[in-house]
């Protein structure tokens, strides 16, 4: 088919969708590094029967930054000191907020297309990409009837 040849700009997105989409974009790239998983301080008991952390009441040892991450499909953990965490703590914000980001991309981009495939409005803007598609879809119309009604269903639910 070929290319309605439109100005997106005018189309879609709006000014506004095209100055959120850009302020993501600077976001994401004023992000630096990421690192995946969830930090979190605990208390532990260790080995030690005689220990302060098996009295009563006891004195538990920490508190230790944990950082806990899936790896090849298990729960990988690792022990950070107060220098680690001052070093790697902003990367696991910036992991955060960069699937924050993620989501309103893909939020923002699900706005603007499905306000652009609504039927009504596209053939407004689009009036002879539009005919070339009613054309498309009078094959599909002709495939439909002579479909089965179970096949049907799965052709046009996607
Ligand atoms: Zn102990």
């Amino acid at each position: 088919m070929r290319d309605p040849g439109c100005d997106n700009g005018n189309v879609s997105p709006t000014p506004a969708q095209q100055a959120q989409a850009a302020r993501i974009a600077a976001e994401l790239a004023a992000l630096g590094f990421a690192l995946p998983g969830t930090l979190a301080d605990r208390m532990t008991r260790c080995g030690h029967p005689n220990c302060r952390c098996h009295a009563d009441p006891p004195q538990l040892h920490g508190p230790y930054h944990q950082w806990t991450r899936k790896k090849n499909g298990r729960t990988a953990t690792r022990i950070l000191t107060d220098d680690q965490l001052d070093d790697y703590g902003p990367w696991f914000d910036s992991r955060r907020r960069l699937r924050e980001l993620i989501t309103e991309l893909e939020d923002l981009s699900l706005a603007i297309a499905e306000a652009d495939l609504d039927p009504h409005r596209f053939r407004r803007h689009h009036p002879k990409w539009h005919d070339g598609l009613r054309g498309e879809n009078r094959k599909w119309d002709r495939l439909a009837r002579s479909t089965p009604r179970s096949i049907r269903t799965k052709l046009w639910s996607w």
